[in-house]
């Protein structure tokens, strides 16, 4: 009988997911009453569980959309909060525990909020019907119930009382209705009284005439009336259908007062339900044809927009997914190919020759005696020494980690290039993870590698054996990097020029240069004082008087310019040295590897290469290839085959276009849903009329 209701609930729920301004609405029961009025009382009658959140502190604060769902064929009765996808909860204390929290979480300074609770009720005990259940009015306003509260609320219930919405207006037969908020409110937006039901709760609580004549209403009429009600949960109620316990009371109280009999007067939540269930689907009978117009509407532009910015091009969360997992195995399948055994030797090599400059510099162009190795005699142990330690230095220090780390290092940051790519840019959390694994990866591989590399290279560590022509390449290689060292150090000295100005430099550098002069005869000549004891004062005078000469020479140079000076001098000096040194590589001394100790650029650079060459064959196979196997399939493990259908729908969401694209999408097909149900109705409804009217 109620066929329509059921189905248009139905659509409604549809309609309800993809409609947020409100357009498409179909009619629903909006239940409005003052605090303690008893209005969760006649929900939870209607219903026949306790689920609501009850208590003096106004705990709804939140508007609760509650579908009441008849199950004629099932037993089970259950809630769902679609909103958060819990599932089916049996429990109805549980389901009232969710309701509190999710009104708990509406801050108190914000108080009410109109953003609806959905919740569905599946019972072959609850007609079909939809309910919406506003914040109760506040008549008094209190330290914690401010008077901004109070409009808050009355704004919040007039949005949801106008039409085609049906107005349950709650009032309690204690109070007098004139002082009803629900009935005022009611008479603002539905004066005629055409769509506003009147439930008197309480009865009990009065006289039956006092009661008898709320219900005959002379004073407010509704067209729908007044229906009085007794809904005192049972003191024994447990989760189980309260119903039953209710309506026995409530029953026996109108019995037992032969004037509720009379034919003018409802009362009974059986009543209550009947009626609601009535003018709901007489409202969505007339709702009908307008809803229809109204999809039709909506679904043609749908339609319309889906093409223009779309072409009609259909995209799935899953496809889009895909897509950028593909778009990054690709990427990486590309920098793989790319990056092999030159790439790392390139690296690897580069490394370590900058390690031989500094072992260079700090063991032999530093030294001060560096002049005199050229003309030292072949048997000189101090030559001979340094060489032998300035190699240790190279092998020694560490080479398995530093050429593993370095492999790492240049990996991660060409991992982090990929997962920055333009399609990851919706997606950090996702970029995360993949730098999160790739790391992973990288470090269970760490050790392994640089142990065994640290490993081959250790016969290294004790004798180096060269033949002629690694020697040349050696000796070539060190020309080419000193050449190069030398090429900066005069780039470096020129900037300084540059910055500072030619006469300006060579001034400064011409004071510090008399001044370092001055500080050596000058400690000569306080050591020769020191001896002479009888001239301390006139010394001490002398030294005052020159000292205050200095102060003013200096703060005629600025500190700044010195230091640059200084630097000019240092960088100098290097280039001079380094002249010199590349002029000994590519003497005659340097022809062979016999005089390392001669040429211990060269020598170190031939370890550097063999060293080099020794830690990329391991690193290729033992991190490289491994890596470049393993990271596929963890694209694929973590990411792709992890995500179940939330995740994936949460991945694509995150993309604006993206998710544009499916909203629209997602409207248009749930709008085509909807408008085959409603056609389907229409002509129902029209083969019901005919075969009336035929009748
Ligand atoms: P709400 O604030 O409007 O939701 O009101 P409640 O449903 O929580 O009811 C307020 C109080 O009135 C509660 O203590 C109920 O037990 C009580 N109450 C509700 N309906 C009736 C009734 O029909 N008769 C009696 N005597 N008390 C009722």
């Amino acid at each position: 009988l109620m066929m329509l209701t059921k189905k248009l609930i139905e659509i409604r729920s549809i309609l309800m997911s993809i409609d947020h301004n409100e357009t498409l609405r179909l009619p629903s029961i909006v239940v409005i009453g003052s605090q303690s009025s008893g209005k969760s009382s006649v929900l939870e009658a209607i219903v026949g569980h306790e689920f609501l959140p009850k208590g003096s502190n106004m705990v709804t604060r939140r508007p609760i959309e509650l579908t009441l769902i008849h199950t004629p064929n099932n037993d089970e009765e259950y809630g769902e909060f679609p909103q958060l996808g819990l599932g089916k909860i049996f429990d109805f204390k549980k389901v009232q525990k969710t309701l509190i929290d999710m009104n708990l979480a509406i801050s108190e300074s914000e108080c009410v909020s109109d953003k609806p609770i959905e919740l569905r009720i599946y019972s072959p005990n609850v007609p079909d019907l939809t309910l919406i259940d506003l914040p109760g009015y506040i008549q008094i306003s209190n330290r914690n119930q401010p008077e901004s509260l109070k409009n808050k609320i009355e704004d919040l219930c007039e949005k949801y009382i106008r039409g085609p919405n049906i107005i349950l207006a709650v009032c309690s037969a204690n109070v007098d209705l004139a002082n009803s908020p629900a009935l005022k409110a009611s008479r603002k937006w539905d004066p005629l009284g055409l769509r506003t039901i009147g439930v008197i709760t309480k009865m009990d609580l009065v006289s039956p005439q006092a009661g008898a004549a709320i219900l005959r209403n002379t004073d407010y009429p509704l067209h729908l009336g007044y229906i009085g009600v007794v809904c005192k949960a049972p003191e024994n109620a447990s989760n189980g259908n309260m119903t039953h316990a209710l309506i026995k009371t409530e029953e026996a109280y109108f019995r037992s007062h032969l004037i509720f009999n009379q034919r003018d007067i409802q009362v009974g939540t059986s009543t209550l339900r009947h009626t609601l269930m009535n003018v709901l689907e007489q409202s969505m009978g007339r709702s009908l044809y307008s809803i229809v117009d109204a999809v039709q509407r909506e679904l043609e532009e749908s339609r319309y927009q889906f093409k223009v910015q779309y072409n009609d091009r259909k995209v799935t969360a899953e496809s889009y997914v895909a897509e950028t997992m593909d778009c990054l195995k690709h990427d990486f399948k590309d920098f793989a190919n790319n990056f092999g055994k030159p790439q790392v030797r390139h690296e690897v090599r580069t490394m370590l020759e900058q390690k031989v400059l500094d072992i260079c510099a700090e063991q032999y162009w530093c030294d001060e005696k560096i002049a005199e190795l050229p003309k030292a005699t072949p048997e000189d142990i101090y030559w001979l020494y340094k060489v032998d330690f300035a190699s240790a230095a190279l092998t020694k220090s560490g080479i398995g980690r530093s050429t593993t780390q370095l492999v790492v290092d240049v990996l991660m940051s060409n991992m982090e290039r990929l997962a920055n790519a333009e399609s990851f840019s919706y997606h950090p959390d996702t970029r995360q993870q993949i730098m999160s694994f790739t790391s992973e990866i990288l470090r269970t591989k760490f050790l392994a590698t640089s142990d065994q590399v640290e490993n081959t290279i250790k016969p290294y560590k004790f004798e180096v054996e060269i033949n002629d022509t690694e020697w040349n390449e050696g000796v070539k290689r060190s020309v080419t990097l000193l050449e190069k060292e030398l090429e900066m150090c005069d780039e470096m000295a020129a900037s300084i020029k540059n910055s500072v100005g030619k006469k300006k430099l060579k001034s400064a550098i011409n004071y510090l240069l008399d001044s370092q002069r001055e500080e050596a005869r000058r400690q000569e000549k306080s050591q020769s004082l020191d001896f002479n004891n009888n001239n301390n004062r006139q010394s001490s005078h002398q030294q005052e008087d020159e000292e205050e000469e200095e102060e003013v020479v200096k703060s005629f140079y600025n500190p700044k310019l010195l230091e640059k000076a200084k630097d000019a001098i240092y960088l100098r000096d290097r280039a001079m040295i380094l002249k010199y040194r590349i002029a000994a590589l590519k003497s005659r001394q340097c022809k062979s590897s016999e005089n390392k100790q001669y040429c211990p650029e060269a020598f170190l650079n031939v370890i550097a290469e063999k060293l080099t060459y020794t830690a990329v064959m391991f690193i290729q196979v033992e991190l490289l290839n491994e890596f470049f196997f393993q990271f596929p399939r963890e694209v694929d493990n973590r990411l792709v085959y992890e995500m179940d259908r939330k995740q994936i729908q949460q991945f694509a969401r995150e993309n604006p276009p993206i998710q544009k694209h499916l909203e629209l999408q997602e409207r248009k097909t749930k709008l085509e849903e909807v408008m085959d149900k409603l056609n389907y109705l229409v002509k129902r409804q029209a083969d019901r009329q005919s075969s009336s009217n035929a009748n």
